[in-house]
């Protein structure tokens, strides 16, 4: 593109900086580009290569201790059960991804920049083509109430505009409201606490598809486990998960 057409775009930015000066919420610095949203150009570019730091388990996309060979697929050992087929994340709770993931929780936005990570995640599920429904993580309604609107919801829907696939906030619902996680609570306390927290509404919506289920955060992935359990209870055929971080590394499995 010559710079004379990319001239109305700077303007636009450049006018909206000074109308509505932001701070990228990393570092501080101004935010020259609109679609960065929270952060500046050179935080994404940050979060983005921590994510060259690590390996990650092709299953549940938890980062792993990198080795020095190129290894073959690797996996955690410590999702075998988890009853999702892979899950996969923009990148890890870090950085300019954490800081769009708090304000996601305020504002019921995306950015372009997290929208195009989001959509490229998508593309890397190993089973992309084959997904024909996409489910937001409900919330409990009391919960949902207090924000007045679902985060994951507003990752669903910029995917489900970007791909074309349906999407459907009430086939699952949450009919418990379960205990806040505390930061302290391992995995198994995590899965006792969601027990029966999820109730699929129309049970002929998820026989026979497979579905993408998404959130904005993954932690140990107990909820999206406990979700395709459910799903595949009722015939659900295969149950993906996509989220814009993933808050633990397979060190901190206990
Ligand atoms: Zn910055
Ligand atoms: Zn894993």
């Amino acid at each position: 593109m010559s710079a004379f057409l990319k001239l109305p775009a700077l303007l636009r930015d450049a006018s909206a900086a000074l109308l509505f000066p932001t701070h990228c919420r990393v570092c501080g610095e101004p935010v020259a580009h609109l679609q960065d949203g929270v952060a500046c150009r050179q935080c994404w570019q940050t979060t983005e290569g921590e994510r060259l730091n690590f390996d990650y388990c092709e299953k549940c996309d938890v980062s792993l201790p990198r080795l020095q060979q190129q290894a073959q697929a690797r996996r955690c050992g410590v999702c075998d059960d988890l009853a999702f087929t892979s899950a996969r994340a923009c990148g890890n709770h870090f950085g300019a991804l954490r800081e769009s993931v708090l304000r996601l929780k305020l504002e019921p936005t995306i950015s372009e920049y997290l929208r195009q990570s989001l959509i490229s995640t998508f593309w890397q599920l190993p089973n992309a083509r084959e997904i024909e429904l996409i489910i937001p993580i409900p919330l409990h309604f009391s919960r949902q109430q207090e924000r007045q609107f679902n985060q994951a919801e507003i990752i669903a829907r910029a995917l489900a505009q970007a791909t074309d696939l349906p999407m459907s906030v009430s086939a699952l619902v949450r009919s418990k409201a379960t205990e806040r996680h505390r930061a302290g609570m391992d995995s198994k306390a995590r899965q006792q606490s969601l027990q029966g927290a999820f109730q699929v509404r129309a049970p002929r919506l998820i026989a026979d598809r497979t579905i993408v289920v998404v959130d904005d955060v993954m932690t140990t992935g107990s909820t999206a486990h406990e979700i395709a359990q459910t799903l595949r209870e009722h015939q659900a055929r295969a149950v993906s998960v996509l989220t814009l971080t993933r808050a633990v590394t397979s060190w901190s499995f206990s």
